[in-house]
């Protein structure tokens, strides 16, 4: 039995909001004993006092208590609540003693350190952060597998397995729960599975298609920001509401899918399913199709890594069936959406490839967020980065760091020389 006590890594976002309203509505022995955000205080403030958690940690500070003082203004913080700063306070949290699981729900790369300190320190991830596998897959891999083989790390030299085909460790189970639905979607459909590496051919990932599905190149050249960041079906944080729009949500997702599941790219795919209701599917080799259905409610998967493998009654909104329900499945436009070409080309090339793409990804999701690039300009210079850099198959984490520094100072380099 996983125990019950919780870190919110992130608790003021859109992740972790859904995650404290999760915890409260499984009630005790559920508990959250660790939160973080990384400037709203005052957000922060709020959820300590509901919660009474042994530490508070505010990331963007590097301040000590007096600062907590001055920015909260609703009052004093709960006795014994230990507050925190900085990158310091993020893996304190994350690694405490009294904590089971740690939520990962902070945004983009700053998430990779906390995470991995939270698999070193044994504790169960419930992961949202996907940047973490697209930047550090193979770091995770080391984790939870030690470094017995080496050769899987990197590129990951790829092993037949008795049908032929070609597999990887996966790196989902126990200790590492998806969160991201669709994610969420492919575990749950695996777990009816007897043997997941024979059995299973392929793992469709559903997309919503973000705002712009149905726009033309020129349409979304003009695309403001309020425009790309309103997506149809889910409410999220600015940035994965861009990587919607891009659809770099999904390129990161084919190479999370990657990671997690042991899948090459060969064997992933994406089908474009604009109610977000069918989460994602798995083609087994005599052909059926298994899929996961729910509104589009982030506390399904949030609930169901935190008591996996026990599935207890959940506060997500069910699929109303006195209504119809049009569930379409239709094939993405690359052309329109090159982000999923480009995911496709990470999940095969590994090693450093997911680090410098996500940076790259994340600086120029910034620049169009601040309106110095285009809308159009984001996937071009995630592409441009990735072909400058010089690949290598096996590095270090200090590497993937270092890269992403790099990738980073690119596209601000790319996007000066272009205006
Ligand atoms: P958000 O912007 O709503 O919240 C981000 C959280 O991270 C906040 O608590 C913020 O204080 C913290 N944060 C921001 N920058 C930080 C930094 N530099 N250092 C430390 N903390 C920082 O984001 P979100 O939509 O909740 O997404 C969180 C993660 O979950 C992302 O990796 C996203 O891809 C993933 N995810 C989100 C959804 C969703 O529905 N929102 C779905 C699937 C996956
Ligand atoms: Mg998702």
């Amino acid at each position: 039995m996983i125990g019950r006590t919780v870190a919110v890594l992130g608790a003021t976002g859109s992740i972790g909001q859904a995650t404290i309203d999760v915890v409260e509505q499984l009630g005790p022995p559920w508990n959250i004993q660790a939160i973080s955000a990384h400037c709203r205080v005052a957000e922060l403030h709020a959820i300590a006092t509901r919660h009474s958690p042994r530490r508070a940690v505010v990331s963007g500070s590097s301040g000590e208590n007096e600062f907590f003082q001055e920015n909260s203004p609703s009052g004093a913080w709960p006795v014994g609540c230990e507050l925190l700063t900085g990158p310091a306070g993020l893996l304190a949290a994350a690694t405490a003693e009294e904590v089971d699981v740690v939520v990962a729900a902070i945004v983009g790369r700053a998430g990779v350190e906390s995470t991995l300190a939270a698999l070193e320190a044994g504790k169960r991830v419930a992961l949202a952060n996907k940047e973490t596998l697209v930047c550090a897959g193979s770091v995770v891999e080391t984790l939870l597998y030690g470094n017995a083989d080496s050769d899987r790390t990197g590129t990951h030299t790829e092993t037949a397995s008795e049908n032929g085909s070609s597999a990887w460790r996966p790196l989902a189970g126990p200790r590492l729960l998806p969160v991201d639905s669709e994610h969420s979607a492919i575990f749950q459909c695996l777990e009816t599975a007897r043997d997941t590496q024979r059995s299973c051919e392929r793992l469709i990932l559903t997309a919503s298609g973000g705002p712009f599905r149905t726009w033309t190149y020129n349409q979304m050249r003009e695309a403001t920001v309020a425009q790309a960041l309103k997506h149809p079906t889910w409410e999220m944080g600015k940035k994965i509401s861009i990587d919607s729009a891009t659809m770099m949500n999904k390129a990161l997702e084919i190479v999370e899918a990657r990671w997690l599941f042991g899948m090459p790219a060969e064997s992933l795919e994406v089908v474009v399913h604009p109610q977000s209701i069918v989460h994602s599917l798995v083609e087994f080799i005599d052909g059926s199709i298994l899929a996961q259905l729910s509104p589009p409610d982030m506390r399904l998967p949030i609930q169901y890594a935190l008591t996996y493998p026990e599935r207890l009654p959940c506060p997500a909104a069910r699929l109303d069936r006195t209504k119809s329900w049009e569930l379409t499945l239709q094939p993405v436009d690359r052309e329109l959406f090159p982000a999923i070409s480009l995911g496709f080309e990470v999940a095969k090339a590994g090693g450093t490839a997911g680090s410098v793409v996500n940076a790259a990804n994340e600086a120029a999701v910034d620049l169009f967020l601040e309106e110095r690039i285009r809308f159009t300009d984001i996937v071009p210079a995630c592409r441009t980065v990735l072909e400058n850099h010089t690949f290598e198959a096996r590095p270090s984490l200090a590497r993937l760091l270092e890269l992403d520094q790099w990738a980073r100072a690119e596209v601000r380099r790319w996007s000066s020389r272009k205006s």
